[in-house]
């Protein structure tokens, strides 16, 4: 059994716990959407053994917004909000129904923050590229909230925890970015050649994976004095802050577990985490 199934296996039998888990889904590239690989088996073999969720609430690294904002159409649109892609990665769709009564949920629990339904937005392809694998019939409703580029790390940590209650209504939260995420130096010829990572990123997912692990997530929070590896790993914040929600929904001494735990490109990793 691999260390995945059995992290799930002792959910399931956990029956003392009302509460979804939460997770961290790292996506890497949007070709992940229709390929197979290992993430892809991590991805199925999770939601094989997840109690079934009543919704979906994602916050992933492209919907990079000054405010907040959560998608309010019952119906969302799948965005193609990539380029350079074959063209049968355009002809995804994932037509799974929004949510406006968890969405106006949502902006009645981050209060007094403000967030802005937006009935317009669809779901972009770091929600449905991997939400893709866990539902494939799309029966789930999903909604989004947006990052707020403006804040920091801890910003983001706080605010997370308030949509705890929703663990309990059966909705299953998911972060969706890259811990280790440097586009400007993937080496492309290394896409698909396994936990192929530089020095630097393999130090950088040593680091975060104690932190994690260790419950540790006051460094986290100050990733930007982690050193020189770390700094390489987290360039820009938009792919590292979903991880923030997903530990800022953490309750005390819930089970922390990682998968797809692997480097690819150099300087992208595809770990992901699971809480609870
Ligand atoms: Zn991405």
């Amino acid at each position: 059994m691999s260390s995945i199934e059995s992290a799930i296996t002792d959910h399931v039998k956990n029956q003392h716990t009302p509460h979804m888990p939460v997770l961290f889904l790292g996506h890497g590239s949007p070709m992940n959407a229709i390929e197979e690989n290992e993430f892809i088996e991590g991805f199925r073999t999770l939601s094989q053994n997840l109690p079934k969720p009543s919704a979906i609430l994602c916050i992933s690294a492209h919907w990079y917004t000054q405010g907040t904002f959560v998608t309010a159409s019952p119906r969302p649109a799948t965005m193609h909000d990539f380029y350079g892609f074959p063209k049968q990665l355009f002809g995804v769709q994932y037509p799974a129904n929004g949510h406006p009564a968890l969405a106006g949920e949502t902006v009645d629990l981050l209060r007094p923050e403000t967030v802005i339904p937006d009935v317009n937005r669809g779901l972009d392809h770091g929600a449905w590229s991997v939400i893709t694998h866990l539902y494939p019939k799309a029966d789930v409703p999903v909604i989004q909230l947006s990052i707020d580029y403006t804040k920091p790390a801890g910003w983001h940590f706080e605010l997370a925890g308030r949509l705890l209650k929703l663990r309990t209504k059966g909705v299953l939260i998911i972060g969706s970015g890259n811990i280790v995420h440097n586009l400007s130096l993937v080496d492309f010829r290394n896409m698909n050649t396994l936990d192929y990572g530089f020095d630097w990123a393999f130090e950088a997912r040593e680091i975060t994976n104690q932190l994690i692990l260790s419950g540790n997530f006051g460094g986290l929070l100050e990733y930007q004095n982690l050193g020189r590896s770390m700094q390489l790993a987290v360039p820009t914040p938009d792919h590292f802050l979903p991880l923030m929600y997903t530990l800022g929904l953490r309750k005390e001494q819930e089970p922390i577990r990682l998968f797809n735990d692997k480097l690819v490109a150099g300087s992208l990793s595809m770990t992901s985490v699971m809480v609870g």
